[in-house]
């Protein structure tokens, strides 16, 4: 047995912290293959993560937190099932990866990442977490080349140092990109608390330590790692706040504290009815670094502030166009209205087969533009491939509003015992069970157990659990509306258009 030497200092905070080296760290990385593999994997990490106030000893055996496991579980699910959809080959170490983790290398890639984001989405009805991990790498493997090539750095050797022992162990990558923020008419370092954005808080001779905090990170606790990222445009003042990177999600002085969802406290209940999807559900959580020790082969950015900004636009045209896995949730939450309407007996009734006609529309709507925006892909210096920026807004744009509507079309078929209707306790009680399922009976040849099933999945998806990740999440998830409307006025060269009009109009001449 090899007995590694721990290496320890004082941070700024005046907390001792150990010094692992990145080889000390994939030391003790998992290397995964089923997903069973990766549950085992998220035990015994020895992390500290508050829900509810109490540190959780095993979050990954927690009612509340299994469900989200189990959305991450399916991507390594899906990669043995459908290797063809979820792997692709990986010239980096020469074998097949899972998709999750391949470097794209052309418009075909981007559309098999989104058909797999769909089918994932179709399998799991809520937010499977891995999508800012991918990311995530996928601009950090366009970035450190250019800031390679601007300062004559070495960050790209780095990275894909990283990458192939991450495709090597198969393991997973959160992306923690949102700061706080405080007072969002000041910059970084001026805010009242100078760790209301991440920065680096001391150097030495092995790497770094960062202090701040990443909010609503997604699977922030479910995955193996967590890569530090800029979280908009800074100045030269800011150079201590642009920081990108890779912190192993058991690191010492990271806390995360988990986020609640509407109804989550259903997972604490007996039996799976009123969960409506019992087995699936998504995770955000806020993760505080407290002065966290990064060896510097897992630095990827250390001060370029001019990169900020261009990072966090090539992030949004992947992650933006990744919000295709919305389609996935939509097609299920088609489906369950037109189950709901036939178990109410009118399936065939015009205004309900138009409104179902309505909800695909607008879903396809969606994946149309987030396939457009990889058909439309252009590669970068590094010779990575990257979604079209305009149609990828655009997207994500459709995001924030088509979920929506189909959610409340959903809501107009399911009607309102959706949400009037009896707990399972009562359902399953001897004494009024029986009576209960006599009068919320549908249409014959439908059980009223699934009747109310079915109405209890649309409630999970458009008030409950997993309207987190279909509604809440698509309006805000990967930049708020706004967001996407100024990259839209960015680039849609009004002035050409004028052009346009003007020599039809005959007013040039
Ligand atoms: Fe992936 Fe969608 Fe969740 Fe983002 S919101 S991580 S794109 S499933």
């Amino acid at each position: 047995m090899t007995v590694m030497e721990q290496v320890t200092t004082v941070a700024p905070n005046g907390k001792e912290r150990r010094m692992d080296s990145a080889a000390d760290i994939w030391a003790r990385m998992p290397t995964i293959v089923t997903g069973d593999d990766y549950v085992a994997s998220l035990r015994g990490r020895g992390t500290t993560l508050f829900l509810f106030g109490e540190k959780i000893d095993e979050p990954a055996d927690h009612p509340i937190i299994a469900p989200s496991v189990n959305a991450l579980k399916a991507s390594y699910d899906l990669a043995i099932e459908d290797p063809e959809l979820a792997t692709a080959w990986s010239d980096l170490i020469d074998a097949r990866v899972n998709r999750f983790l391949h470097i794209v290398q052309g418009p075909d890639d981007l559309l098999a990442k989104h058909a797999m984001q769909r089918r994932m989405g179709q399998i799991t009805g809520t937010c499977f977490q891995r999508c800012t991990g991918l990311d995530a790498i996928s601009v950090m493997h366009s970035i450190t080349f250019d800031l390679d090539a601007a300062h004559g750095t070495n960050y790209h050797e780095r990275f894909l140092g990283f990458l192939k022992e991450a495709q090597r162990h198969n393991i997973l990558i959160a992306a923690g990109m949102t700061d706080p923020k405080g007072d969002r008419s000041k910059p970084p370092p001026e805010q009242a608390d100078p760790d209301l954005f991440l920065r680096v808080t001391g150097r030495n001779d092995r790497g770094l330590f960062i202090r701040g905090a990443k909010a609503h990170m997604t699977g922030g606790w479910n995955q193996h790692w967590i890569c530090v990222l800029p979280t908009m445009n800074l100045r030269p003042a800011d150079r201590d706040y642009a920081v990108g990177v890779l912190v192993p999600g058991d690191a010492e002085g990271i806390t995360y504290v988990y986020g609640r969802q509407s109804s989550d406290t259903r997972a604490l209940e007996p039996g799976s009815m009123d969960k409506g999807n019992a087995r699936f559900g998504g995770q955000e959580v806020l993760v505080y670094f407290d002065d966290v020790f990064v060896p510097w082969e897992h630095v990827l950015m250390d001060g370029e502030a001019e990169m900020a900004q261009l990072l966090v636009s090539r992030f949004t045209s992947y992650h933006r166009a990744s919000y295709v896995c919305k389609t996935g949730l939509g097609d299920v939450l088609t489906g369950a209205a037109a189950e709901v309407a036939d178990a109410n007996g009118v399936i065939g009734a015009a205004h309900v087969r138009d409104k179902l006609v309505e909800m695909v529309h607008l879903n396809e709507t969606i994946y149309s533009s987030s396939i457009a925006s990889a058909a439309r892909a252009s590669q970068l210096p590094s010779g990575i491939w990257m979604n079209d920026e305009m149609l990828a807004n655009v997207c994500k744009q459709n995001v924030t509003r088509f979920p929506y509507e189909i959610a409340r079309l959903a809501q107009d078929l399911a009607g309102g015992l959706m949400v009037t209707m009896p707990s399972e306790a009562d359902f399953r009680s001897e004494e009024i069970g029986p009576m209960i399922e006599r009068m919320l009976a549908g249409r014959a040849g439908v059980r009223t157990e699934d009747r109310l099933r079915i109405m209890r999945l649309i409630e999970n998806m458009t008030l409950g659990r997993n309207a987190v990740g279909y509604l809440t999440e698509s309006m805000h998830g990967a930049g708020s509306p706004q967001g996407q409307r100024i990259q839209i006025m960015r680039g849609m060269d009004v002035d050409a258009k004028r052009a346009l009009a003007r020599a039809l109009a005959g007013i040039d001449e």
